[in-house]
């Protein structure tokens, strides 16, 4: 039921906030080169621990593995691209903050405006420069109020146990009208799930097996994301850009705009 009731809400975004594109139709948004080319990257065990049907990792090995042979970057990026060249007014006082940089995407930001990345070490200090990116926790960043124009992050919240923390603290630091473009993986055809949780000593508590993110497993899911996210999250004024909804599901931004 409802499921049912979701699919007639996905056609009212569709009128709303829901903006279409399609980032490839050129060539690759980002170098122009029109040759593609595909890797399988969903591996079965994250499959099977995710529950994903055939299409959903289908769909989310070319989100993540479609790549383009001229600069590698992948469709998920070029997505990102797309949104951060719709909405972005580059100049040289723009200011731009890439949060745990994303692969290859530093250098179309470097022409976007002034551009600050960061990793997160978590025994290093906040704030300290570490191999020539500044140290930040997205939850705890050390920048003052209202600092930048355009904040990206791609496929961090889903590793955060109080994500909404850190979809604030990036609210924070950005200007007044500044604009918060970022992914998460979302599955539509289920409600939200949760992997494991915090005691009250603040220790990992496994709800479901462990499941890993990062080519090395590096990366522990909290959150396997659902519709209600979804919903949730372009509930108010937010919008969403998907590459091409009815074809793949999977490849899409979310923005938030701060009030002016
Ligand atoms: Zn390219």
């Amino acid at each position: 039921m409802r499921v049912q009731n979701l699919v007639v809400n996905q056609q009212c975004y569709m009128f709303k906030k829901y903006q279409s594109c399609q980032i490839d139709r050129k060539g690759c948004i980002n170098c122009g080169c029109d040759q593609f080319s595909q890797k399988s990257v969903i591996d079965t065990e994250l499959a099977e621990c995710w529950g994903l049907s055939i299409q959903e990792r289908q769909w989310l090995d070319e989100r993540e593995g479609h790549y383009c042979l001229g600069c590698k970057m992948t469709k998920r990026v070029r997505m990102l691209l797309w949104s951060i060249k719709k909405l972005s007014r580059p100049s040289e006082e723009f200011k731009v903050l890439h949060l745990n940089q994303t692969n290859n995407l530093s250098e179309a930001l470097r022409k976007v405006g002034q551009l600050t990345e960061t990793t997160y070490q978590p025994k290093e200090p906040l704030g300290k420069t570490v191999g020539g990116l500044l140290n930040q926790d997205i939850c705890r960043l050390t920048f003052r109020n209202s600092q930048f124009d355009l904040v990206i992050h791609s496929e961090i919240l889903e590793h955060l146990h109080d994500y909404q923390q850190a979809l604030s603290e990036v609210q924070r630091v950005l200007k007044p009208g500044g604009i918060q473009i970022y992914t998460v993986p979302i599955l539509f055809s289920r409600i939200t799930r949760r992997r494991s949780k915090l005691d009250d000593i603040k220790r990992t508590i496994d709800v479901l097996p462990p499941s890993f993110h990062g080519c090395e497993r590096e990366f522990p899911v909290v959150w396997e994301f659902g519709i209600d996210f979804f919903e949730e999250k372009t509930n108010g004024d937010d919008q969403i850009h998907f590459d091409d909804y009815w074809y793949n599901q999977t490849v899409f931004t979310l923005i938030k705009i701060k009030p002016g």
